[in-house]
């Protein structure tokens, strides 16, 4: 008598957006039993780094219009938000609108992992499993693979998906003898708001990005009232969202912005930043513009257009296009008005600890002296440094290898990572903030949205082909 097939079994290893919801999409389109495990390193599935700390002062930096998890259901985060009190009466241009708080997005995200992954046999044929742990390492095998977990566990695996998200900051010269310095917050996103030294001592944060505005929300929330030093390379705080204008002109009428390449893409972008200048309305709208075309822009830059880009350009892209909510905005120009919080743009030379301070030295030769110093650099992009022990074990055994930017790993269009010789893997995948050398932009919900429908996609052998692929994407990001 022939054995009933088991089900296939679907490891996906990280447990934030990108791999909650790859999950949450295979049970919802999957017709046939199948086991998923989510394996991630921290309890909570589905809230990952962004979504999990429970600060109120923490919001969306995308209006609550564009924060579906689902692309083909662009109002289910509005329909979802309806059904909490707090949201219950406002007008349906208010709610579009909103920038809602993290948590409260963290929630949603719980509330749909709930749904479909813990309601097994209700709602879908596949059955799921969580597993709170550190994957360490995939063996390949004959017809299967074995992922490894920290703890010595193993588990069986027909196909893995890899969603392991940002980096943790680069390291920055110096800090390696700070590790246990009670002034160094190597890591922003792990409690460090009840170190707050005496109100007329200093705190600096490396970096001035989302991640430095957060850590400055925390300490206005906690009332505190010393000096704020913030250092980057150019001392630029991201933009606020704003209300745009028609601005039908970009891109002009007949002109792939694809295939212009970086010089004369920035030329066209810098004419038509001076027009709207001269209208007195905000340059930025060009960027929102050109955010359909971004992937394809990208894939059709050369090798080398790709690196000037990343060195030259991409700091003023990114406070452009990852814009922060106006009342946030707002709370950070009161910081600077007040005097508490000074912006200093130069680079870091080095980090030394100084008693119970650290000193930031800085390339002009000066230094700034904290009695708590948060490094907020934003995640580290040289993807063969990756601190993840996984992934360094990956790429040694040539299941992974860089793109040729390095600031990630190479996968084909339906997201099967390709091997070191350039070959499809025949069980891996992969999606999210690693993808960055091959996308650019894939850190947003409504890139990774789409990649997680991909991704599943690929799983149940319903992938789209390249051509629809690449039109998808230019629907469902925006
Ligand atoms: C502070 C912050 C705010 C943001 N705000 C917004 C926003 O408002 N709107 C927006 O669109 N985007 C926002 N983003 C972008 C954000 O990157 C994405 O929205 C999304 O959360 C990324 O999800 P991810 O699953 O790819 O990565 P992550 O959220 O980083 O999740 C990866 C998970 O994998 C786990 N993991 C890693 N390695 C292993 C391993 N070896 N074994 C087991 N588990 C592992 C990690 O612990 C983590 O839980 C924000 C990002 C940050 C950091």
């Amino acid at each position: 008598m022939d054995q009933p097939s088991r089900p296939r079994r679907i490891v996906v290893i990280g447990g934030g957006f990108s791999g909650a919801m790859s999950a949450v999409n295979v049970a919802r389109l999957s017709e046939e039993p199948l086991h998923i495990t989510v394996i991630n390193d921290e309890p909570s599935v589905g809230r990952g780094v962004a979504y999990r700390l429970r600060r109120p002062e923490y919001l969306l930096n995308v209006a609550a219009r564009n924060m579906s998890a689902f692309p083909y259901e662009p109002d289910h985060f509005l329909q979802w938000l309806r059904t909490r009190s707090e949201f219950e009466s406002a007008t349906e241009t208010d709610l579009r609108e909103r920038f809602v708080p993290r948590q409260i997005y963290g929630d949603y995200l719980r509330s749909i992992v709930q749904h479909h992954l813990q309601s097994p046999g209700e709602v879908t044929p596949a059955t799921s499993q969580f597993v709170i742990g550190k994957a360490v390492d995939v063996e390949p095998r004959e017809s299967s693979c074995l992922v490894h977990l920290e703890d010595g566990a193993t588990l069986e695996a027909d196909r893995v998906v890899l969603a392991t998200g940002n980096e943790p900051p680069a390291a920055l010269p110096g800090a390696e003898n700070l590790t246990d310095h009670p002034a160094w917050v190597a890591n922003p996103w792990q409690a460090w708001e009840d170190r707050l030294p005496a109100y007329d001592e200093s705190i600096v944060i490396l970096g001035t990005g989302l991640t430095a505005v957060d850590a400055i929300l925390t300490l206005r929330a906690k009332g505190w009232l010393g000096s704020i030093h913030a250092v980057s390379r150019h001392g630029w705080f991201p933009h606020s969202h704003f209300r745009g204008i028609r601005f039908p002109d970009f891109p002009p009428r007949g002109v792939d912005v694809a295939t212009l390449g970086l010089d004369d893409l920035l030329l066209l972008i810098e004419e038509h930043c001076a027009i709207l200048h001269a209208r007195n309305a905000n340059p930025a709208i060009i960027v929102d513009k050109l955010r359909s075309h971004t992937q394809r822009i990208w894939s059709g830059f050369t090798h080398d257009e790709k690196l000037r880009f990343a060195k030259k350009h991409a700091a003023r892209w990114n406070v452009f296009r990852h814009r922060i909510a106006p009342d946030i905005y707002a709370q950070i120009t009161s910081s600077q008005l007040t005097g508490q919080l000074q912006v200093r743009a130069e680079s870091i030379e080095k980090l030394r600890a100084a008693a119970d301070t650290i000193a930031v030295d800085l390339a002009d030769g000066t230094s700034l002296e904290g009695n708590l110093v948060i490094n907020a650099t934003g995640p580290a992009t040289k993807f063969t440094a990756t601190q993840s022990v996984l992934l360094q074990n990956l790429l040694r055994r040539g299941v992974i290898a860089p793109d040729d930017t390095d600031m990630g790993i190479g996968v084909d269009f339906d997201h099967t990572v390709l091997t070191a010789t350039g070959d499809r893997s025949p069980w891996l995948l992969a999606l999210g903030p690693m993808l960055r050398g091959t996308y650019w932009e894939t850190i947003a919900v409504p890139e990774l949205r789409v990649q997680a429908r991909h991704v599943a996609e690929t799983l149940l052998g319903n992938a789209h082909t390249e051509e629809q692929e690449g039109q998808l994407q230019l629907e469902y990001m925006i």
